[in-house]
């Protein structure tokens, strides 16, 4: 059966604020930014000691600090920077080849480094802001430009691209997408961060059954930031947990995961409207898309997929959008990854293949448990 495609028409979008919306601040930054770059100099937006101040309190381990300290000082081995000081030849990126490789371009830019924003976005809820090639070093140390939670999550994941992407320029290792994605999913999952909890969502651990009469469908997203493409995947289960179908469909062009996360649900709900269920709770680990969506806030990039969504909303007599931790959602998790690989529109299942069907069971009897 074809799947509505998506109706909402292009729409204006302030690009200096991930939530879209103008403000004097963005814009001042922005504009210190064009100045600074106009001068050809460097202007630091917080004071030297302030920064230095910054960085001792950071809530990292130590060696991170020390990290961030040599990133700041410019004596990190960026290709670029060696070429400069002639002490290299090659200047372009040995990971993705499409730029000079600045410690700018490693971190925020590259392809490689891509990934690893995608994976802590979904994984801390966390987004990189934009950031500023002339002061972003000093940047995320300022508490005016991001709370020092965000900071610290931030920067640990700068360290593990940093060391990640050694390991493929002085290592054997050949550097490969797919495979990289994986490794940047645990590199993140495994970041250890000192107590005085930074904002980690708090996890449900277990997938929980719905009640009686409820469908519900876990959904997840992936993305292939090189292949410029995206998958979505959902679940749908019974309040005894039993498996009802499974569906994953590939999007071109999409390389956004927050983007992608919405689709997902979006995706969830053509679903059900299909199956003709009236009540329905989808479960998505993306905690940024749950907030803005029951937050009504839609003037993001996801604006038009939550208006589709809400258009769709007369369908159902009951309609939840809840967040859940990937261990709680771990089934729809394995399915993106399929629908990457295939070239059909989307695959739809209702028969459980045996890649998922542990995964359910353990959902089952852990839901028994608990
Ligand atoms: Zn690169």
């Amino acid at each position: 059966m074809p799947r509505p495609r998506s109706v909402a028409a292009d729409f204006w979008t302030w690009t200096w604020d991930r939530s879209g919306t103008f403000s004097v601040k963005t814009a001042y930054r922005e504009l210190k930014q064009q100045q600074s770059e106009m001068q050809g100099g460097r202007s630091s937006s917080a004071g030297d000691e302030e920064t230095w101040k910054s960085l001792w309190k950071l809530n990292v381990q130590p060696k991170i600090r020390v990290f961030w300290w040599r990133v700041i000082k410019g004596f990190l081995p960026a290709r670029a920077e060696l070429v400069r000081r002639h002490v290299g030849d090659v200047a372009t990126c040995a990971l993705c080849g499409n730029a000079d490789e600045t410690l700018f371009h490693a971190f925020v830019t590259c392809n490689q480094a891509t990934q690893f924003w995608a994976e802590t976005l979904r994984f801390f809820g966390i987004k990189l802001p934009r950031l500023y090639q002339a002061t972003w070093t000093r940047d995320l140390l300022d508490p005016k430009f991001i709370a020092k939670e965000e900071a610290a999550v931030i920067i640990s994941v700068m360290w593990t691209i940093w060391g990640s992407r050694n390991k493929y320029t002085y290592g054997e290792t050949m550097f490969q997408p797919l495979r990289s994605m994986e490794i940047s999913q645990e590199h993140i999952r495994s970041l250890y961060i000192p107590a005085k909890q930074h904002s980690i969502p708090k996890m449900r651990k277990v997938w929980m059954n719905p009640d009686v009469g409820v469908i519900k469908i876990n959904s997840d997203a992936t993305i292939d930031a090189m292949g410029g493409r995206a998958a979505t995947g959902v679940v749908a289960r019974d309040h005894e947990g039993r498996f009802i179908v499974r569906r994953f469909c590939p999007y071109a062009v999409i390389t956004d995961l927050y983007v992608s996360e919405a689709l997902g649900c979006r995706d969830a709900m053509l679903l059900a409207i299909e199956r003709r269920w009236p009540i329905i709770e989808i479960s998505s680990d993306c905690k940024i898309v749950v907030e803005d969506w029951n937050g009504g806030r839609d003037r993001s990039s996801c604006g038009p997929i939550f208006r589709e969504m809400t258009s769709y909303l007369s369908c159902f007599q009951g309609f939840e959008l809840k967040f859940s931790g990937r261990e709680a959602n771990e089934v729809a998790h394995v399915l993106p990854k399929r629908g990457l690989s295939t070239e059909m529109q989307s695959v739809t299942m209702d028969v459980i293949s045996d890649f998922l069907s542990a995964a359910v069971h353990s959902d089952y009897v852990r839901s028994l448990n608990k």
